[in-house]
């Protein structure tokens, strides 16, 4: 293609909000074999809502919510602000019978949570602190096991069945007792599906990577139609896949729009950020899908088919 050539489809990328960091960049993605996609906030809204919570051992859902939104208060994953909403909705509804207007003024206030030291993040787990003295986990499996605790076979039954509806199963230790379980869900964009077979169709394959569970990852992967799936992978994890598609030498492009992803996307032959995704994701990408929409994997891809098509 003439550098005139490539200046035009850089122009029309951006009139439909494709951001094209350059002239290799376009020329890449015509040879893309493998597009690997995010999970959450990428084949996914992003917009977590908690569908269920379930408290054990007798104790109170008011209780059990408080405690588990007092731990995520400082968390910045999407998963606590989803806990967090629902907790405080909960809070006030059910206790003070209080309207949403009166919710939202004070929402910028935690002075209803209890008290939490010692928080620590533990990425791809969940989090960790300590609330009256005893120590309080929010997360996956793995965050439980690791600690010791065990998962008495009606939470771990309960988790399967959330799970195997797409949700993600959020389960909550105080001490050394599994207390309940959250299940969390997150819709599908709505052009999620069409952008996958369309990507068949065009002779490339969709994979999906994700931190989240196994059974959750293949029940959202089924819903779309993806064969491909790689779950419960470390936020380090995800530059490392990309690498192994990349071994015979294939073309790999990565959609992402975390902060987890951008070494994934850095490391891609073509990184893709969704435009509402963070900085960082932005910044190590080659393309920026700003509508947010899937279409724009495809729109990307035929543009520089288009372009660079004339001179092969
Ligand atoms: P993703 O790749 O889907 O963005 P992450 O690596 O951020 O996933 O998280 C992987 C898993 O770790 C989540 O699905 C969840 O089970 C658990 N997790 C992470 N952070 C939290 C948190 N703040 N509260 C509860 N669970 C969490
Ligand atoms: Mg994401």
């Amino acid at each position: 293609a003439t550098p005139t050539a490539v200046m035009v489809a850089t122009g029309v990328g951006a009139n439909n909000g494709v951001l094209i960091k350059g002239g290799d960049a376009l020329e890449r993605a015509q040879k893309v074999k493998y597009v690997i996609f995010d999970k959450t906030g990428t084949l996914t809204q992003g917009k977590a809502t908690v569908t269920d919570a379930k408290a054990f051992n007798g104790m109170d859902r008011g209780g059990f919510l408080k405690l588990v939104a007092s731990a995520e208060a400082s968390s910045e994953h999407p998963l606590a602000k989803a806990i967090l909403e629902y907790a405080r909705h909960f809070h006030f509804f059910d206790e003070s019978s209080m309207n949403e207007d009166s919710i939202n003024q004070r929402e910028p206030n935690s002075w209803w949570l209890l008290e939490a030291l010692d928080f620590c993040a533990l990425p791809g787990r969940g989090i960790q602190c300590s609330i009256d003295g005893k120590q309080v986990l929010v997360g996956n499996r793995k965050l439980l096991t690791e600690s010791g605790i065990e998962i008495p076979s009606h939470a771990e039954s309960y988790v399967v069945e959330l799970e195997e509806g797409a949700k993600t199963g959020i389960l909550v230790a105080c001490g050394s007792e599994l207390i309940g379980v959250l299940g969390v869900a997150d819709p599908l964009k709505r052009e999620a599906a069409v952008v996958i077979e369309g990507l068949v169709k065009m002779g490339v394959k969709p994979v999906m990577v994700t931190g989240d569970n196994w059974r959750t990852a293949q029940a959202v992967a089924k819903e779309l139609g993806i064969q491909d799936v790689r779950a419960e992978v470390m936020p380090a994890g995800k530059a490392e896949a990309i690498k192994s598609f990349q071994k015979d030498g294939s073309i790999v492009a990565m959609v992402g729009d975390g902060i987890n992803d951008s070494p994934a996307l850095a490391a891609a032959d073509v990184g893709m950020a969704i435009g509402a995704g963070t900085d960082i994701a932005i910044e190590a990408a080659d393309y920026v899908l700003m509508r947010n929409n899937l279409e724009d994997v495809i729109t990307a891809i035929d543009l520089s088919r288009k372009t660079f098509a004339r001179i092969r």
